[in-house]
């Protein structure tokens, strides 16, 4: 029965306690992978890839032609490692000793993937009960593999709505807090975790608790935002908020450069709740950081069309493309195309939510566009301290590299919430795609001194190339992180493979 709610209304018998779903997404596929050390390592005739070293003594042995393909984990940017992931709608047996959990896999780099081959992983998204909704507040209660792609066929048309979405809805509420999410209202709205009343935590010791600002608060702070290294979360109590219809009401402004860029994101920002930009960070001279600006906001009643939006058409990428299909010159063609198919200077109109806010979801598994070799996504944030020129140079600096791609968005960063290692900070953040070429690892380097110089910091749930002495040196609030990780798991029994390249995790 839930605690507050109405449970005899249509709205909580409908929806509490099913399972909502089945599984929202197949199994990713995973082909290539960079070594620790960053260079990118040879593919065995299975299409599997292998360290270096493991590599060079299999192909010696004679053993690679023999070997059958290992199982392997990857995010979305497709780059594997060893490792197998356990299903179970029961998270609170399956995560008895568990080292990791994950939830749909949408972080591009190594956070949702084992730091050893034999480590526990815990997939989430076969957990995923609505346990209580209160109908007057939008309070809920729902099992950690509830996703958001569910939540909202459910809650949309009801009238409510995330508080905070990132740019996929193929996200679980358990990824939405172990990475701190946050979405086109930041400016507003904050993070993800700041819309958390508590957490029903698996902590590392097998003990299950429950945290919130005022029960058990620094692991509370510490697991919004953590990566899954304090505990597995197996519930989340959060608002949703009420939404008057379920369109949009939507601008769209072309921007000749990364200067005007700045500046309209600046004068949207108070007038809009939700805006973020394409940024063509191919184009070099004075239409650098050129780009289309988008700005919305729930549309009121008067405002809406009568009938709700159809639900999105969802076109499956059909192939991986070959690794050369998408090069600097198709980039390049790809970006002038997009950018003029804008053809007015500002346009305004009503959207439905799915366009708006997830347009790259209407194209499932578009991650195969960047072939076998895989991708990364580098996203920083440089603080509104360090002023425009900082942005600009860093997009020179970008270009300069090559390590640009059709995909860079810009984004309004608010005040940095509570999270004690979330990402964003008062300022601007840029996401950037790159393909895994064998320059990758230079390239985030380079991107890395400049952030750091800057005084910014990167978004660890995008990453997989960042050193650790480049984390250490743009993250002040590592050593608290340490600190809660030695209280709540001395004995570091919690860890991924990010964990291990970055934190010297075994
Ligand atoms: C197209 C696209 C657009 C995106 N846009 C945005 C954006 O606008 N803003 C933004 O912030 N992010 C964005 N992301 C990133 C994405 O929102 C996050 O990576 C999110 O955490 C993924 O959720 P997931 O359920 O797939 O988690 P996974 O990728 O499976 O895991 C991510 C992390 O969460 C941990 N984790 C997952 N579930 C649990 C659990 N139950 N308990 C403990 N730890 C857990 C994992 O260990 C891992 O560290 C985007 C990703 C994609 C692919």
């Amino acid at each position: 029965m839930p605690k507050g709610g109405n449970a005899e209304s249509p709205c909580a018998r409908a929806i509490l306690h099913q399972q909502v779903s089945p599984p929202v997404h197949e199994p990713l596929e995973s082909v290539g992978e960079p070594s620790y050390d960053g260079s990118i390592i040879k593919f065995d005739e299975y299409g599997r890839s292998m360290p270096r070293d493991l590599a060079a003594m299999d192909l010696a042995a004679g053993h690679v032609s023999k070997a059958l393909p290992e199982p392997v984990l990857s995010g979305w940017g497709r780059l594997p490692m060893p490792g197998r992931e356990l299903l179970s709608e029961h998270l609170e047996q399956a995560t008895v000793g568990a080292v990791l959990s994950r939830g749909l896999g949408r972080s591009y780099g190594d956070s949702s993937l084992p730091a050893h081959a034999s480590d526990r992983v815990v997939a989430t998204r076969l957990a995923n009960r609505i346990l209580e909704f209160d109908e007057a507040s939008g309070r809920m209660r729902a099992e950690a593999g509830v996703s958001l792609a569910e939540l909202n066929r459910l809650f949309i048309p009801r009238g409510w709505f995330s508080p905070v979405t990132p740019g996929t809805k193929f996200v679980t509420l358990g990824g939405m807090v172990a990475s701190d999410v946050h979405g086109k209202n930041h400016h507003r709205e904050g993070c993800f975790g700041a819309h958390v009343q508590s957490l029903r935590v698996r902590l590392a010791d097998d003990s299950v608790v429950v945290c919130s600002p005022e029960q058990e608060p620094d692991l509370f702070y510490g697991t919004i935002g953590g990566m899954g290294l304090l505990g597995h979360i197996l519930e989340v109590t959060f608002t949703l908020q009420r939404i008057p219809t379920n369109w949009l009401v939507t601008q769209s402004v072309r921007v000749g450069n990364i200067d005007e860029f700045l500046a309209e994101l600046g004068t949207a920002a108070p007038a809009w709740p939700m805006t973020m930009g394409w940024i063509d960070c191919l184009n070099r001279g004075r239409g650098m950081g050129r780009g289309i600006l988008m700005a919305g906001r729930w549309a009121t009643v008067e405002e809406a069309r009568a009938k709700p939006p159809r639900p999105a058409r969802e076109v499956v990428f059909p192939v991986e493309l070959p690794n050369w299909a998408l090069n600097a010159t198709t980039a390049r063609l790809f970006n002038m195309g997009y950018y003029w198919r804008h053809l007015a200077k500002r346009a305004s109109g009503l959207t439905a939510p799915d366009p708006f806010f997830y347009p790259l979801d209407a194209i499932l598994h578009w991650n195969r566009a960047y072939g076998s070799r895989g991708f990364s996504q580098y996203q920083c944030v440089l603080p509104r301290a360090a002023g425009p020129t900082a942005v600009r140079e860093f997009m020179e600096h970008l270009t300069r590299l090559g390590g640009a791609s059709p995909l860079c968005v810009i984004k309004d960063c608010g005040p940095e919430g509570m999270g004690v290692l979330s990402f964003p900070m008062e300022g601007t953040s840029i996401a950037v795609d790159m393909p895994a070429t064998p320059g990758l690892q230079a390239i985030v380097d380079r991107l890395n001194e400049f952030v750091i110089a800057a005084g910014g910091r990167i978004y660890l749930t995008k990453d997989r190339f960042t050193r650790p002495e480049h984390f250490r040196a743009m993250e002040p609030r590592l050593p608290r992180f340490l600190a809660l990780r030695e209280k709540w798991d001395p004995g570091r029994r919690l860890r991924s493979a990010q964990s291990r390249r970055l934190f010297g995790d075994k």
